[in-house]
């Protein structure tokens, strides 16, 4: 035939899932392997495709479903929905990824007015039989018919009312013989048409509402969290119905190999004696442990623990497990690797290697980046239940409590006074460093991930909400509104830049012992922990870490522009500064004097101007040369968007005209001051740029502004000479930004080289500083060949790339399209999160295969916010790059992460 939509549970295996789905291929595994497994069949994903692209079910699917099915009848002596002795079964839909919930299971298939009859009889339990057909008529009414499953709810409800009764297993035969009349009168009312009497019929409309069940809404939203992608379509599971409702000795539960919170190793699991199917999980009694179930059945408790132990040793990996046991047989219903949290991850992983079922490098794949992070920020006590006032985009995890502060000055009053701040602004500009410095936690209404906030607090390791649109801030009655909620300056508020939430008051925070051991090591992360089972986990992380750090390829750097951040990227194991911002080292105070060089006329001003910087740039290099000693600092120049460094044009524009308002009515004006800001007025008009992070930036300011570049050379180099008058080993580079042409870098670098070796033989030292540049323009990267003729190293700088790949301003589209353009598709992530593999990336590609052409083994590393993207980390690994450069907070997430790509890759790609 040439589709084969059907696949017997003994036909397929585990790593089918793609066509199979998940619950379908592990079944088949489980059958594989000789476990317990009722009889059944599993229907494609390509049946589903197919179904979703046509709207109609592929006619050979119902000849090949005709088939199975009349083998499993076969094989156990019944048939579907006969009279006597009737075979049952269940349909239930089984993705690639599991969905949790979202999609519909049918039980009970086959019964009907007759064979409802002959399962009572079968079974000797009437009760049991009119339940299970009440239970069809509710679950195929909601599910296949469409119908509003409170109907069935609340007839059941009124029927247990009437009968002054609250347990379902309180109702007797009768009562369920005259709730399923009920349901079928809801199920004729609402459709007009009876309750379906043939079992095939039966079967037929279910397999096509799992299909259907693919697109409902809810679904939907679930995937695009999970970014599961809408066209993979689901498997459909026909499985031998077994029942756990037959009385005492039946029941049905869900266990796990080892515990998915902690990791620790053991029997967890639920059991309900009498009970069927959703029971378990949907809490509607309480139900019993697995020792209990020892008690009440202790050869099929025996034989489960077998099983259990069987599958982990299969899986080589935490399982989870649903199973049945009909009076007195116990069957598996489902098993899957399980889900487990960040800590229990780590915990297993090194338990699996201590048991020998898997190697260290196994145990990698299964940890991630991801997980790990998790596990460094400070956390709000789950235990409490503040009230929330909205939730934005998370930018910068952490979890901060702190009064609100508007602006720096308070900011840093509150701080002085010991206080807390979380500074919450519209957004935030390079002006507000002195605020986001003081305040715990930054929160804007406006601005994506890669915004000035969000990107300033990440290199900080600050907690930050960002794009917070249901907030408005009035900065003239100082008070910020959330809805109804109006909140004044000191009010206190807690922020979670994991998950993005906004709450009022104090929430309690909880410290990180992972973090602890991460900056302190081994002993003060053992320390720091509570009790055993952190200890297990802080011991595991290290040992992981250290695996890590033995295989990866990649190196890890930094992304710091400050002492104290070199020196927290240093103690998490940072190998260098990637990137140091040096126009960081402008802003605040020095802002003025930057401003003077911009606006000075004539050589001597400026001159002058650059000369009052040297001091100061010298010194901030020598304290990050003693700090980053034997290890590479890359000093990027200075690549500020010209307008960050001048006042505001609409703020000075309206100042000007009101002085002069002032002075034309002979209201006392200070003549100089009015005269000193029209100068400026006019020179910020002249230097007015449309799209600044377009215009006079980087290398092209560098070259326009002349002795700009200049002095920060000087500064490289005479900070390195008086390090190594000092005794150091320091090791700076020097990084040009923006290029987008060769000349422009042979133009900076004639000039360095030149300054370099002045230094050095002033000095009588000799100094080696290479001079790379970044490669963070399209044509950077497709004239890559030619520019690293000139350069000693490149330096990806993904998020412009990205930006002019894209051609998405940065600061702009995250709070504006983008959550349109995810929810249709266009984007499955936010590409200045997450490399653009197949865009951006490919530039990325290009430009170290032409670097490397020109110049083998050309050092190339990546300074983007990417570097620390997990997913991205694994990309750059692929494309052959020397190092990625992150966050500080970042650096531990990319040392696991590049450890990962390195075991997952099996080798290398490039090299
Ligand atoms: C970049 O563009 O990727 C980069 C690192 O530079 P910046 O973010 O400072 O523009
Ligand atoms: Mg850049």
């Amino acid at each position: 035939m040439a589709d084969k939509f059907v696949y017997r549970f003994s036909e397929g295996n585990k790593d089918q899932k793609d066509l199979l789905g998940g619950k379908g291929a592990n079944l088949a595994e489980m059958a594989r392997l000789g476990i317990p497994v009722p009889p059944g069949f599993t229907i494609t994903t390509d049946a589903c495709r197919e179904y979703l692209a046509t709207g109609e079910v592929p006619p050979v699917l119902r000849v090949q479903v005709t088939t199975a099915l009349r083998e499993v009848e076969e094989q156990l002596g019944r048939e579907l929905g006969a009279a006597t002795d009737p075979l049952l079964v269940s349909v239930r839909s089984g993705a690639k990824f599991s969905m949790p919930g979202m999609m519909e299971t049918v039980l009970n298939i086959g019964l009907n007015d007759a064979s409802v009859e002959g399962l009572a009889a079968v079974s000797g339990n009437e009760r049991f039989a009119w339940d299970s057909y009440r239970r069809l008529i509710q679950m195929f009414g909601k599910t296949v018919l469409d119908i509003d499953g409170e109907a069935f709810s609340d007839a059941l409800e009124a029927k247990k009312a009437q009968r002054g009764i609250t347990a379902d297993v309180d109702l007797t035969a009768e009562d369920l013989r005259a709730l399923v009349d009920i349901y079928k009168g809801i199920v004729r009312g609402a459709t007009g048409k009876d309750f379906p009497q043939d079992p095939r019929a039966q079967l037929d409309a279910a397999i096509e509402a799992v299909f259907r069940s693919w697109n409902t809404e809810r679904a939907r939203i679930y995937r695009r969290r999970e970014r599961i992608p809408h066209d993979l379509g689901t498997a459909v599971n026909v499985c031998t119905m077994v029942f756990g409702n037959m009385g005492d000795t039946s029941g049905t539960g869900v266990c796990f190999t080892r515990d998915p919170s902690t990791g620790t190793s053991g029997v967890y699991g639920d059991y309900l004696v009498n009970a069927q199917g959703e029971d378990v999980v949907a809490g509607i009694r309480n139900t019993l442990s697995l020792a209990d179930l020892e008690r009440l059945d202790a050869d099929s408790y025996k034989e489960l623990r077998a099983v259990m132990r069987r599958l982990e040793t299969h899986y080589r990996d935490l399982c989870d497990i649903e199973f049945t046991i009909e009076r007195g047989k116990l069957w598996l219903l489902q098993t899957r690797v399980g889900k487990r949290t960040a800590a229990a991850a780590f915990r297993v992983a090194c338990q699996l290697v201590d048991e020998h079922l898997i190697t260290m490098d196994e145990a990698l794949g299964r940890v991630s980046g991801e997980q790990l992070t998790n596990l460094l920020f400070p956390q709000f006590d789950s235990a409490a239940s503040p009230q929330l006032l909205t939730r934005a985009m998370p930018a910068s995890p952490g979890a901060a409590v702190g009064e609100i502060v508007l602006d720096n000055e308070r900011a840093e009053a509150r701080a002085a006074a010991g206080v807390t701040g979380v500074l919450v602004r519209r957004e935030t500009n390079p002006d507000d460093l002195p605020g986001m410095v003081a305040a715990v936690g930054v929160l804007t209404a406006r601005g994506g991930k890669t915004s000035h906030a969000a990107v300033v607090a990440r290199g900080m390791g600050k907690c930050c909400v960002v794009g917070a649109e249901a907030m408005h801030v009035d900065m003239e009655s100082r008070t910020v509104r959330f809805g109804d909620v109006v909140l004044k300056e000191g009010d206190v508020i807690a922020i979670d830049g994991t998950t993005g939430e906004v709450f009022l008051g104090e929430v309690p925070v909880v410290d990180s012992p992972v973090m602890t051991y991460i900056s302190k090591g081994l002993e003060a992360g053992l320390e720091a922990a509570a009790d055993e089972d952190t200890r297990e986990l802080v011991t595991a992380v290290h040992r992981l870490l250290s695996h890590a750090d033995k295989v990866r390829r990649l190196e890890v750097r930094a992304n710091a522009d400050t002492p104290t951040d070199s020196r927290r990227a240093r103690n998490r194991g940072a190998a260098g500064i990637g990137l140091c911002r040096t126009e960081h080292m402008f802003l605040g105070e020095r802002r003025p004097l930057v401003e003077a060089v911009i606006l000075a006329e004539g050589q001597e001003e400026r001159e002058r101007s650059l000369a009052a910087l040297l001091p100061l740039q010298q010194g901030d290099f020598e304290e990050m040369f003693e700090v980053m000693d034997g290890l590479p600092v890359t000093v990027r120049l200075i690549d500020p968007p010209l307008h960050e460094f001048l006042p505001d044009l609409t703020e000075l524009s309206v100042k000007v005209a009101l002085q002069r308002d002032k002075a034309a009515r002979g209201e006392g004006v200070d003549e100089a001051e009015l005269a000193r800001n029209e100068k400026l007025l006019l020179a910020v008009q002249r230097m007015h740029e449309a799209n600044p992070m377009l215009g006079l930036r980087g290398v092209r300011l560098g070259l326009t502004l002349e002795g700009l570049f200049a002095l920060q050379i000087r500064a490289v180099a005479q900070a390195a000479v008086a390090r190594l008058q000092a005794g150091g080993d320091p090791r700076p580079e020097i990084m040009v930004p923006l290029i987008g042409s060769v000349r422009e870098l042979q133009l900076v670098r004639a000039e360095a080289e030149k300054i370099v070796a002045d230094v050095a033989a002033a000095a009588r030292v000799e100094l080696n500083i290479p001079i790379g540049c970044m490669i963070e323009l399209p044509r950077a990267a497709l004239t890559a060949e030619r520019i690293a003729e000139e350069a000693d190293f490149f330096s990806f700088g993904t998020n412009d790339l990205t930006q002019t790949t894209w051609g998405f301003s940065r600061d702009d589209v995250e709070s504006t399209f983008f959550p349109q353009y995810v929810e249709n598709g266009v984007l499955g992530v936010s590409p200045f999160e997450t490399i653009d593999s197949l865009g951006v990336g490919k530039l990325v590609t290009m430009g170290v295969e032409a670097g490397r052409s020109a110049k083998p083994g050309m050092k190339m590393g990546v300074c983007g916010e990417h570097g620390g993207d997990p997913e991205s980390v694994e990309f750059f690994h692929r494309a052959g790059l020397t190092y990625v450069s992150c966050s500080p907070f970042r650096v531990p997430v990319a040392r696991l992460e590049a450890g990962r790509a390195a075991v997952m890759a099996g080798g290398d790609a490039t090299a």
